[in-house]
């Protein structure tokens, strides 16, 4: 049975390594809300969506928060990312 889907979503990028993404993963049926967490698909940094659904760095005090469950998610998430390298190079920040 199919659990998530991939849709399009505005123009976002990165804040983290300045990749553009444009889409996202979610659970089936669901659109992100401001606060939800992301991962991006290409350097591993943990992100979240804004009020605007843009994404943003987290804040330390944000991520001391996590449930512990979902916290190993994320990180699981990001230490594959990371495992497998960047699918493109990171941009250099101006
Ligand atoms: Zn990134």
């Amino acid at each position: 049975m199919k659990l998530t889907e991939t849709q399009r979503h505005k123009q976002n990028e990165c804040p983290k390594c300045l990749d553009a993404m444009d889409a996202y993963t979610g659970r089936l049926g669901t659109k992100p809300r401001p606060l939800d967490w992301s991962v991006c698909l290409n350097c591993g940094e943990i992100l979240r969506f804004d009020e605007q659904l843009d994404l943003r760095l987290i804040l330390d005090e944000e991520w001391e928060q996590v449930h512990p469950e979902n916290k190993e998610t994320l990180l699981a998430l990001q230490r594959k990312i990371r495992a497998r390298g960047l699918l493109r190079p990171v941009h250099p920040q101006q």
